[in-house]
């Protein structure tokens, strides 16, 4: 098994679990894997299908996730084809032929087409096991639900004696037992593995309108110079604007949502995949059929609308282990908008249930990764200290005045004013709607012209999490204030607020220098950074005279151990992580001469 990984992978250990499924796969036993994104599920079936006879049958229900495992697999010698409706009749005759000889070791394709094949050619060929990617599709609970996922009973039926590996990133346990029951696996062994991300960092940026979120992100991407990243919008309007702000400020950026033609989309996936561009601005549509394993942050626009879908989009970062860094924008107009879209869904209580926790996530000061964690069925029993939590820590102060400035406003105009009139009243802005309604005549009118418009906005959002406000949402989003505000108002009770940080981002060092080269001396990080850019360009261009991704010729973190150790000969290569046998032969030199002559350039 170790030989097997080593030779074929470049890895020298497995990960939690890893071994325990490959065993059990290897006693041809029916197995169920729940491991999170970049948790290292693909090796628990492939390695297997290297040490048994026979062909492996992986079903994956999209043609880019088999693309990609196909081209990953190549990439390090093993025979691997994919059937699916992408290919040519010619295509399909010569992989059945290379099958037919036993020369596949792993042969990919779509539930469509194994149900069209049952008695065909996997009838003809030996099979060494059945690998279910995606299982959660077999489910109609889950949001990716395949109905042709739910025929693959017969696979048990026709191959009684052939084991099945089902494989998921969703762990709830409705899937769980749907995909035990609908595959009728025998008496399966379950492996579930820690759905913890620690290389994730998380952050929370509460209260900021759009001028400053982009000042934000610009400040955020120049600091990620060349580094894939996704920006999550609420809606296709905000896609374009945000891609539009970013490219005006001479960002490489792209759009990605459901509004744009098949091909438009397409190469936006294709373009941010190949390291063509480096920024995406999507809709949550972006990301399922997407193994990059070197996007190295994501920033939520816009507050998600459940923390299945925030974790699920944070999670296609940093899949190759490396540190990688997570902002999460909240504000009161996104909370109104994701309200209105779940008062008008069908399963308006769940959908109001499920927003709630992610504004209680949104609003927390406690570490959020135990949050998280705590969400999903895990405990753990330490602070991560890598939120913005744990870095920075919130800080009280006696807030009962702002709260009663802004209460009181509200009262003078007998409630009938939302968060951006409130605000405008407080800092005393003459604008046409105060003028219609004479607002500037009454007494509170500029009473907190000292305080910015960014804190009122964080300042509103607290009180209204501390409940002295509620949202009228039938009312035009008017600010009502609470028996509890009235306390606050009229004196009887004190309130407290939290601190605003003006820059809660942490210092963002390269990953290079912070995962790596943890010495502190700057002149030698800078160093490190320009091999590192010096072997990334490397890498790009033997992906492009190869036309496959950057990320599948070497992942980021083994482009970050050749900058540590600096290998100067081919044996030294034996020592970096993810360097199979086959890429040392077909890259090796190109890399030690790369090394070499940065070394010799210092000296
Ligand atoms: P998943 O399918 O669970 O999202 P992958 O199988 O794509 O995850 O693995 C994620 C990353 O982790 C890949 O870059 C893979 O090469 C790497 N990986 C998997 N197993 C190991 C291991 N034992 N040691 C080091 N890296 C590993
Ligand atoms: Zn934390």
């Amino acid at each position: 098994m170790l030989n097997i990984l080593k030779t074929y992978f470049g890895y020298t250990s497995f990960r939690p679990l890893q071994k325990e499924i490959i065993t059990n796969i290897l006693n041809k036993k029916d197995t169920l894997v729940l491991m999170p994104t970049g948790g290292g599920k693909s090796l628990c079936y492939q390695i297997p299908s290297l040490m048994m006879e026979g062909t492996a049958i992986v079903v994956s229900p999209l043609i880019s996730l088999m693309k990609d495992q196909v081209e990953a697999l190549q990439a390090n010698g093993i025979t691997a084809r994919a059937i699916n409706s992408m290919n040519t009749d010619t295509e399909n005759t010569s992989i059945r032929m290379e099958c037919l000889q036993g020369k596949v070791k792993l042969l990919y394709i779509s539930p469509e087409r194994i149900l069209a094949e049952s008695n065909y050619l996997l009838k003809d060929i030996k099979i060494s096991l059945f690998a279910i990617d995606e299982a959660h599709c077999i489910s109609q609970w889950g949001h990716d639900f395949r109905p042709e996922y739910t025929q693959l009973d017969i696979l048990r039926k026709q191959f009684p004696n052939i084991p099945i590996i089902a494989l998921t990133a969703t762990a709830d346990k409705i899937t769980r037992q749907d995909i035990m029951k609908q595959l009728k696996m025998r008496e399966p062994e379950i492996f579930i593995s820690s759905f913890d991300r620690p290389n994730l960092s998380l952050d929370v940026k509460k209260g900021y309108q759009q001028k400053e979120k982009i000042r934000i992100i610009k400040r955020f991407i120049e600091k990620h110079e060349n580094e894939s990243g996704i920006i999550y919008c609420m809606s296709r309007k905000t896609t374009e604007k945000v891609a539009e702000l970013l490219a005006d400020e001479g960002f490489d950026t792209t759009v990605y949502h459901a509004g744009l033609s098949n091909s438009e989309r397409e190469k936006a996936q294709d373009d941010f995949i190949n390291d063509r561009v480096q920024i995406v601005c999507a809709t949550v549509a972006f990301g399922m059929g997407i193994d990059k394993s070197n996007v190295r942050w994501v920033i939520h626009y816009n507050l998600p609308k459940s923390i299945e879908s925030f974790y699920q989009e944070i999670g296609r970062a940093g899949r190759d282990g490396i540190k990688s860094d997570t902002i999460l924008f909240y504000s009161l107009g996104d909370m109104i908008q994701l309200t209105k879209f779940a008062e008008e869904s069908n399963q308006k209580e769940i959908n109001i249930e499920k927003l709630n926790r992610m504004q209680q996530y949104a609003e927390a000061n406690i570490c959020r990764r135990r949050i998280l964690l705590s969400y999903f069925g895990e405990t753990t029993d330490h602070d991560c200290g890598n939120c913005d939590v744990c870095r920075n820590p919130p800080e009280r102060f006696d807030g009962t005045i702002i709260i009663q400035k802004a209460l009181s406003a509200i009262a003078r105009t007998d409630q009938q004013i939302a968060t951006s009139t409130l605000i405008e009243i407080l800092r005393g802005n003459y604008t046409q709607e105060i003028a219609e309604k004479e607002y500037d005549k009454i007494k509170t009118f500029g009473i907190g012209r000292e305080i910015p418009s960014r804190h009122w906005q964080n300042y509103i959002l607290q009180m209204l999490n501390s409940g002295y406000l509620e949202i009228a949402y039938n009312e035009n989003n008017h600010l009502k204030i609470t028996d509890l505000g009235h306390k606050v108002l009229y004196g009887k009770q004190k309130a407290q607020l939290v601190v605003i940080k003006e820059d809660t981002t942490h210092k963002q060092y390269s990953h290079v220098i912070t995962n790596i080269s943890p010495k502190d001396d700057s002149k030698e990080n800078e160093h490190e950074v320009s091999l590192f850019e010096t072997l990334r360009l490397l890498r790009l261009k033997l992906a492009e005279q190869e036309a496959i991704p950057p990320y599948i010729v070497m992942s980021d973190s083994t482009l970050l151990s050749l900058c540590d150790k600096k290998p100067v000969d081919i044996q030294s290569l034996d020592d970096i992580p993810g360097l199979s046998e086959y890429k040392k032969k077909k890259y090796g030199r190109d890399f030690v001469e790369a090394i070499k002559l940065y070394i010799n350039a210092q000296k």
